[in-house]
């Protein structure tokens, strides 16, 4: 498939990325506290999914995240599934996005001063699968090559539903980002942007310097842009420097809400607000990211924020 963020990019200085899906879904109700996270809602409540989605666009997103974070072959068949109904539910994720975009575009009052919005299909870490908390931390016990006999499959079928590109997030170590980039490989029609998980200015959750990992997949024609997700946005600005300094090509970010999580408290607390959220996107912006949004705890209101300035800037 062709680069589809460069007809975006020249267009418009931002491409706004949508917010966080689980968190959403918990507020309409859902009981996300299993193993499949978001993607039990697949099986059990895709039409939430939907709302979410939608909600996104009409907050301004022109891309939203499919559902298939943490829907894996193997996670699914856990669960009972075969694996032909495993790849079945995996690609619902991308007819549910695709559908809910094609939706919100027959209705030509969206149209004005924003893209056709675009489809990311989400490519979660393998720590996600375990959901033992490994994917922030990234020290498997897989190799490269068990790494990408683990993404293969889900990669296939996303893929097979035809997304505009893959969205391979929250990546802790270098050794998956190695393994995405050589599975995409074989998937040469593909186009992918690869962001990572990090713990402080500079490294990424596993420890490897940001700008190395940026510099190794630089030359990389399938990746189509590279940066940082679920990650506490006071370590955003560096983050953005440190990746720019090893790429050209566009920078995306989108962190956690800025809320931390009280592990004793069993509960997030602040002082994170959706308006300080948005300003602080504002520096991204400025800092030189291009496409930008929201993971963990975010909402369409930030996003909607987030448009506020950045449709500003095209007047
Ligand atoms: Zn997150």
């Amino acid at each position: 498939m062709p680069n589809p963020l460069t007809p975006l990019l020249e267009r418009y200085p931002v491409l706004i990325l949508d917010g966080a899906l689980a968190t959403e879904l918990e507020r309409r109700g859902c009981d996300l506290r299993d193993p499949l996270w978001s993607a039990k809602v697949l099986l059990e409540n895709p039409e939430l999914i939907d709302q979410v989605h939608q909600d996104y666009f009409r907050a301004g997103a022109d891309c939203v995240i499919t559902a298939s974070y943490q829907a894996t072959v193997a996670g699914f068949m856990r669960r009972g599934l075969t694996p032909e109904a495993a790849l079945e539910t995996i690609q619902r994720s991308v007819q549910l996005a695709i559908a809910a975009r094609d939706a919100f575009w027959r209705d030509e009052a969206n149209h004005a001063g924003r893209p056709r919005p675009l489809v990311a299909a989400s490519v979660g870490p393998y720590g996600a699968f375990l959901a033992d908390g490994s994917e922030y931390r990234g020290d498997y016990s897989l190799n490269e090559t068990e790494l990408m006999n683990f993404h293969r499959p889900r990669l296939a079928a996303l893929l097979a539903a035809g997304p505009d590109l893959l969205a391979c997030e929250t990546i802790p170590c270098w050794t998956e980002a190695q393994a995405l980039a050589r599975l995409l490989a074989e998937f040469p029609e593909a186009c992918a942007w690869f962001s990572f998980s990090a713990r402080d200015d500079e490294h990424i959750s596993h420890g490897e310097r940001l700008a190395d990992c940026v510099a190794g997949l630089d030359a990389v024609p399938q990746i189509v842009a590279i940066g940082v997700n679920c990650t506490a946005p006071r370590h955003i600005p560096a983050l953005i420097a440190a990746a720019r300094s090893a790429t050209r090509k566009p920078i995306v970010v989108y962190p956690n809400s800025g809320e931390t999580y009280d592990a004793a408290r069993h509960a997030w607390c602040g002082p994170a607000t959706v308006d300080a959220f948005a300003l602080e996107a504002q520096r991204w912006y400025d800092a030189g990211a291009r496409l930008i949004g929201g993971c963990c705890r975010t909402t369409p209101a930030h996003i909607a924020q987030i448009a506020a300035w950045a449709r500003r800037l095209q007047a």
